[in-house]
């Protein structure tokens, strides 16, 4: 497997990378949201390869990625009109969007779906990358299924080394979850997954967009709407367990929780704020960022959660984070990794 760091500027890698993207062959490559494995999204054949490397069900519809708008209009078969007024909005970045699929794009990429959903990443290498591949390609989060969304090129290779011939490593990326998704084929825009883009963003261009129920309780009383949003995504190999409430109450509960799990010979791992760490006594304590920085909590979540599967830590203690903009998103995610188990203190 051929890794290559910092390609942003090398044309020749990501012509490769196109080269065997064409050929019908996987590339993981750097988005401004996760790292995403991709596959040529009009050739069946080449998708399937991506549900085999990941361990994906094949139920489970890819975000076809591209980098026109004209091109949205080829794989559409209607487009309705707040589909231009988002983009115009939001793309290229992190907003994925649902429309009625055209008959170029194979059941394969839709998971069976007669829609489809489509992006524009911002990410320089992403974009250069689609369009050497002939400009549609179908890449979901580059991670073995069931494992927290890769934010570093380390992660792709941690769980696909072997399974797939190319990453390029570009870094960090930006954002560090993936992107919010709203289905315009319903009458009222529905968010199906949040991300970095918010329902009030969208309501300011389009006007009214509703959530879909089933990503916001515990998913047991409602089905979301996202065939991928059912699956237990997100699952750190430890128990997580998130303390909700004023924070001296969070502080004490987990202090308590910790020394209790010491007791019965539990590895026990925090998740505190660079505000409340040094109050923890457990002996794995790590901060997520300072409370006020929102989007330092959302790069930092996914490389946490993969950290402490590497410490072979038992159980995880965290703080819960519904801050005002992409806590919506941030509590998804973490909500989804904890099995929905939260003390409310
Ligand atoms: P990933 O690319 O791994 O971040 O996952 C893509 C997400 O988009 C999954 O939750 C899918 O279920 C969802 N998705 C993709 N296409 C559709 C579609 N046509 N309708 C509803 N959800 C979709
Ligand atoms: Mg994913």
């Amino acid at each position: 497997m051929e890794k290559i760091r910092n390609c942003l500027l090398d044309a020749d890698k990501i012509r490769t990378a196109g080269e065997i993207i064409r050929a019908g062959g996987l590339v993981a490559f750097p988005t401004e949201t996760v790292y995403g494995l991709g596959a040529d999204a009009l050739n069946g054949c080449a998708v399937k390869k991506i549900y085999e490397a990941k361990g994906r069900p094949s139920d489970n519809p890819l975000i076809v990625h591209i980098a026109r708008f004209s091109d949205l209009e080829e794989i559409a078969a209607k487009l309705p009109p707040s589909a231009k007024c988002l983009s115009d909005a939001f793309w290229p970045g992190p907003l994925t969007m649902i429309v009625e699929k055209s008959e170029k794009v194979p059941y394969e990429t839709t998971g069976g779906m007669d829609t489809v959903a489509v992006r524009m990443p911002s990410h320089p290498t992403a974009l250069a990358l689609i369009r050497e591949s002939g400009g549609f390609v179908a890449a979901p989060s580059a991670n073995a299924s069931g494992r927290p969304s890769p934010t570093l090129a380390e992660h792709v290779a941690d769980d696909l080394c072997g399974r797939i011939p190319m990453i390029l490593d570009g870094g960090q990326v930006g954002i560090g979850l993936e992107s919010t998704i709203v289905d315009l084929t319903e009458e009222v825009p529905m968010i199906l997954r949040p991300g970095y883009i918010t329902q009030e963003m969208l309501e300011e261009v389009i006007g009214e967009v509703r959530v879909d129920p089933g990503i916001l309780a515990d998913a047991g009383m409602q089905r979301p709407k996202a065939p991928g949003m059912k699956y237990k995504h997100y699952a750190p190999r430890a128990d997580l367990v998130l303390v909700d409430g004023e924070e001296t109450h969070v502080v004490e509960k987990i202090n308590e929780l910790t020394r209790r799990a010491g007791m019965t010979g539990r590895r026990a791992a925090v998740i505190g704020t660079d505000e409340t760490c040094s109050r923890y006594r457990a002996n794995v304590v790590v901060s997520i960022g300072a409370r006020s920085d929102e989007e330092a909590i959302a790069r930092h979540l996914y490389k946490i959660l993969r950290d402490f599967d590497e410490m072979e830590i038992d159980v995880i203690y965290s703080e819960s984070f519904a801050t005002p903009k992409i806590g919506q998103a941030i509590m998804n995610r973490l909500l989804k990794a904890a099995g929905y188990q939260v003390i409310h203190v």
